[in-house]
């Protein structure tokens, strides 16, 4: 389901639920609950998603609350950043890293954390949202309210509106197909918000790496990384793999 909307995707997932009840393989007592990944930031009082650069149409949903009460079961929301770190030590770059930083290129920019193995998620969730640091004061306009944050440079927003295509309707893989000279201007500009953003991070958080992953296109991340280093002399730049693939799609083999 490509730009999914709350009511459609709630649907979705309640009808593979009752799929799944079909299979008969199914141990359901390992069943615990549901996780749903989103993009942050999300609202102290609430936890839904909040701001333009979220998902379009999704702003202000209570996720947790509906599906917990179309399904029955109980739900876990965390936000894309911070599921993508963990999976990365799971399965990725990071499964020997006990701290490290993965910034995640998404429609906006957030940052997943771990200190001595241990995800930092900070009082509402919201640690990471790296997308809203000022590393341009007086720079562009932000839907916060400040100006010059990091994601109005370094983002897919961005890049779909440097290389002509609509935020609001473009795929992270229509990049590719857009005209190479576009990308690569986009990335020239984004290189100093970028290097001074890292830099922040590895000052703050003094982490063995920094991984760089997310929505963006495989080929496209490589280009940036590329253009990133020499970052500073004791930071790592990662190009996070392609995990995603590792999650079998028969759900029973999960809950064997
Ligand atoms: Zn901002």
């Amino acid at each position: 389901m490509q730009k999914p909307q709350p009511g459609a995707t709630i649907a979705m997932i309640t009808q593979q639920l009752l799929d799944m009840k079909q299979q008969t393989a199914i141990d359901w007592r390992k069943m615990l609950g549901i996780g749903i990944v989103m993009p942050g930031p999300f609202g102290v009082e609430g936890l839904s998603s909040e701001g333009t650069t979220t998902l379009h149409g999704w702003e202000h949903v209570d996720i947790v609350g509906r599906l917990s009460a179309a399904t029955g079961w109980p739900v876990t929301l965390e936000n894309d950043a911070t599921v993508a770190a963990i999976c990365e030590r799971f399965h990725g770059v990071a499964k020997r890293l006990d701290s490290f930083v993965y910034l995640y290129l998404g429609t906006g920019l957030g940052a997943g954390i771990f200190t001595d193995g241990q995800v930092y998620g900070g009082h509402a969730q919201n640690a990471g949202e790296v997308g809203h640091m000022v590393v341009r004061p007086d720079g562009r306009q932000c839907y916060c309210g400040n100006r010059g944050c990091l994601e109005r440079y370094l983002s897919l927003q961005t890049a779909w509106e440097a290389c002509g295509l609509d935020p609001l309707t473009a795929l992270p893989e229509d990049l590719l197909k857009a005209p190479a000279a576009y990308f690569d201007r986009w990335v020239t500009s984004v290189l100093p918000a970028a290097r001074q953003a890292i830099n922040i991070l590895e000052c703050v958080f003094d982490p063995e790496a920094v991984i760089i992953g997310g929505l963006m296109p495989q080929p496209l991340l490589a280009k940036i990384v590329l253009r990133l280093s020499p970052c500073c002399a004791r930071c790592a730049v990662n190009i996070a793999l392609p995990i995603f693939d590792e999650f079998n799609p028969q759900y029973d083999v999960l809950l064997k």
